[in-house]
């Protein structure tokens, strides 16, 4: 059996040649979340090429869900190389220590820098205080702008560490988000912003509310499917 590396389609994947293997071209994702394809010993490059084309997009998808997967199987460690999401997307930490330098957590350039010393111990909570700052600053200004697209006006808005509600209405229109909305995409997070600014109109999920949702998001269903299958990636 020979091993190759190949890159194709923006993929890259492994061949494993076997003299055994007669006919078929398979393929599997390894643990790596890696494409593995075994092949006839002969096959041709173009043929094996022409193979990931067909598969593409389920190879695209399966790996996706692979990562995700490893990522949620998987407790926070703060070490250099972890990806942390932000509005949605994964961006990877650098951990260091330099003793000169101010101490704590920074977001430049797409990447997080992480300067302490004891990173496992002190890293979740030195994200947990950035993400707190970014969520305070980012869902007053969507709040504001629902607010007044609405005309619903909140009494006020706090920034919890809740771990199962995204946000909630109480009973004299004080609204509460968790500070892990900031880590979903920015149209969940309005959506989940509307859902309780129109809490202040109707205390309750009747038929009433979700009309008034659906007006001023059609596509909310898909939003709250997501917020359902997504919940485990926001864990620190
Ligand atoms: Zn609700």
């Amino acid at each position: 059996m020979t091993e190759e590396s190949n890159f194709f389609m923006n993929i890259n994947y492994t061949v494993k040649r076997s003299r055994k293997r007669k006919r078929t071209i398979s393929l599997q994702i390894s643990d790596k979340s890696e494409l593995v394809i075994a092949a006839p010993y002969f096959t041709p490059i173009g043929e094996i090429n022409r193979f990931v084309q067909e598969k593409q997009s389920w190879i695209n998808k399966t790996i996706q869900r692979h990562k995700e997967e490893a990522i949620r199987n998987k407790a926070k460690e703060y070490i250099t190389g972890e990806m942390f999401y932000y509005l949605g997307e994964l961006f990877p930490l650098e951990t260091f220590f330099e003793q000169n330098e101010r101490k704590g957590l920074v977001f430049w350039g797409n990447r997080f820098y992480l300067n302490t010393a004891d990173a496992a111990e002190t890293g979740v909570s030195y994200f947990v205080s950035w993400y707190k700052k970014k969520a305070k600053q980012h869902l007053r200004q969507r709040v504001d702008f629902f607010s007044q697209e609405f005309n619903l006006l909140a009494k006020s808005v706090k920034i919890t560490s809740a771990e199962k509600r995204w946000g909630s209405c109480s009973a004299d229109d004080n609204l509460s988000f968790s500070f892990r909305l900031i880590m979903a995409p920015p149209d969940i997070i309005d959506y989940v912003i509307v859902h309780e600014l129109m809490h202040i109109k109707e205390k309750n999920h009747s038929a009433a509310f979700w009309k008034l949702i659906e007006t001023a998001i059609p596509e909310y269903k898909a939003h709250r499917r997501w917020l359902l299958d997504n919940n485990h990636k926001f864990i620190l």
